[in-house]
């Protein structure tokens, strides 16, 4: 049965700016709800387990594979990350139109599933000044900030299987340039 709710997905190599500019237009469609992803990465400073993510355990993650209980997986910069099935699809089925933070990996599972779904993603200025970003934040080792950057240049050849690129040069015009593609979108549903 088809589900009533769409899909929207976003995907942005760290330091993009995705979170804030999620945080910015979640507030302006409160038709919107932010599915909020389980991970085995642990908790950074003033993350909120439930708020920005359910932070389980790798043994509980890989029960969850076993059980077929997500609807997308990956194992990103080292750490798993998933999105519940029954969660998805329960939502959908209420009508709830449902935000996505995933990784390439994962939009691409959600890309070949039956799911209603629009994709974006999101581009860095350059690649310099993802760099600049990721070490001014803060959160991570000079290693895992290496390991950060290897996987931002993959990600960014994936932008062409996304239905939309924005480019994150303003967080002024990046939202106005999301909130356009979200409410042409939802006008059509
Ligand atoms: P971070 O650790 O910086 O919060 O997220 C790292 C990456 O994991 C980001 O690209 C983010 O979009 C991705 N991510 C977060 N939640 C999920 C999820 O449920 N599934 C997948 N595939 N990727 C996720």
């Amino acid at each position: 049965m088809e589900k009533k709710g769409t899909l929207f997905v976003i995907s942005a190599p760290s330091g993009a700016g995705k979170t804030t500019l999620i945080g910015q237009v979640l507030k302006q469609f409160p038709q919107l709800s932010y599915s909020i992803s389980h991970t085995t990465r642990k908790p950074r400073q003033g993350e909120i387990h439930g708020r920005d993510y359910f932070f389980i355990d790798e043994q509980e993650f890989q029960t969850r594979i076993a059980r077929d209980q997500w609807i997308e997986w990956a194992q990103v910069h080292g750490n798993f990350y998933g999105t519940d099935k029954a969660f998805v699809s329960e939502k959908l089925d209420e009508g709830e139109n449902l935000l996505l933070d995933i990784d390439v990996q994962g939009a691409k599972q959600i890309m070949n599933s039956d799911l209603r779904l629009v994709s974006v993603f999101i581009l860095p200025p350059s690649i310099e000044v993802l760099e600049q970003r990721l070490e001014s934040r803060g959160t991570d080792s000079p290693d895992v900030i290496v390991h950060r950057m290897e996987n931002a240049q993959w990600e960014m050849d994936q932008q062409r299987v996304y239905d939309h690129v924005i480019v994150n040069d303003g967080l002024e015009k990046a939202v106005a340039d999301l909130c356009l593609i979200f409410e042409t979108k939802m006008r059509c549903l």
